[in-house]
């Protein structure tokens, strides 16, 4: 935790800035190890405080080191921290414009420094990850495989698709999952055209593809997989759509290495998708970065200019979506290593076929 809030404080003087307000409970999980969902941190060149109340003292303790717990008085957020920026001589403080809120804002801007938005640059904090944060995500998708596993053995023609998410998350919460990574997508039949399908009360039927998209977490690490999977015969139309995807996905993955950039790493599976004439099925990136959310950054899309370097996580998950017909996704959470990636998903890719 020190050697993050190290890294914090070098970033802040190169930047000119002499706090950060940090209000993301990620980047304060990341920053104090604080897990609760009510807190404010403030960290200056001089001190860390995390800013609480009555219910979480103990738990804000017993969980960082090196912190001020600091308990305002109810509505006096605001009067506390001014007088830690008073105390510590803060100037020009970084805050994240993006998880601000208005309202929270307006009571901010009685304070007497002037506010600096920095949000990316302290989420791109958490970019790099550590042997430790690897150990833990690689644990979150073990549990997810295994939960996957257990679901074939489940999954039946006849099944609605809500209670294919309730299978899933009872297994995963089973197997010691923290929770569910975000509520599981699955998209049965044409509803698998919807990227994000919300899972309906329609049954599984034979001749159905069935998008599956869900993750596990694990002292918060979040995972992240999809595969898609047959009822009964699919048309050959689905099969051929499946088999593009697939080859999409293998071929990024192969291009996965360090110095690759991310629109390079997009372009692969975007331009082999469109050679098989499904370029306008494919509207969304091929990945994103995952660990305490499970959105982060850097990302593999058509605009994204990151160098991948070892320790940033990335998906890779081209897909295919039909309108009326069926939707195609295979997605692996992968991290950029040395020599080119650890991919921390083991189940097969071969088509899946349920009945
Ligand atoms: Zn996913
Ligand atoms: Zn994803």
């Amino acid at each position: 935790m020190q050697n993050r809030i190290e890294r914090l404080r070098k970033k802040m003087k190169e930047c000119g800035l002499d706090c950060a307000l940090v209000t993301g409970l990620a980047n304060i999980r990341y920053l104090s190890g604080f897990t609760s969902c009510d807190a404010t941190v403030l960290v200056t060149d001089k001190s860390c405080c995390l800013f609480t109340d009555f219910r979480y003292t103990i738990q804000a303790a017993e969980q960082t080191k090196g912190y001020e717990i600091i308990e305002p008085q109810a509505g006096k957020l605001t009067e506390s921290i001014k007088e830690i920026m008073e105390r510590d001589g803060c100037g020009r403080c970084a805050f994240e414009e993006n998880l601000l809120t208005v309202g929270l804002y307006e009571r901010m801007r009685a304070l007497p420094v002037t506010f600096v938005p920095w949000g990316d640059a302290l989420s791109a904090l958490r970019m790099l990850k550590t042997p430790a944060e690897i150990e833990s995500l690689q644990r979150a998708q073990t549990l997810a495989d295994r939960s996957f596993s257990e679901l074939l053995g489940r999954m039946h023609p006849g099944m609605t698709e809500r209670e294919v998410v309730a299978e899933l998350n009872y297994i995963g919460a089973r197997l010691g999952s923290e929770g569910a990574s975000f509520d599981p997508i699955v998209g049965s039949g044409p509803n698998g055209a919807m990227c994000h399908a919300v899972p309906s009360d329609r049954r599984l039927r034979d001749g159905d593809l069935v998008v599956l998209d869900f993750g596990c977490i694990v002292d918060g690490y979040h995972s992240d997989m999809t595969r898609t999977v047959a009822v009964g015969s699919v048309s050959d139309e689905c099969r051929r759509i499946y088999d593009i995807v697939l080859e999409a996905h293998e071929r990024a993955l192969r291009a996965l290495t360090p110095g690759i950039t991310g629109k390079e790493l997009d372009a692969v599976a975007r331009d082999y998708i469109a050679e098989q004439g499904y370029g306008a099925c494919f509207g969304h990136s091929l990945g994103h970065g995952f660990g305490l959310e499970i959105h982060e950054q850097p990302t593999a899309s058509v605009r994204s200019e990151t160098v991948f370097e070892p320790g940033m996580t990335i998906t890779i998950e081209p897909g295919i979506y039909v309108e009326g017909l069926c939707g195609v996704r295979i997605e692996d959470c992968c991290v950029v290593t040395e020599t080119g990636y650890r991919d921390f998903v083991s189940s097969a890719k071969e088509l899946l076929v349920i009945s």
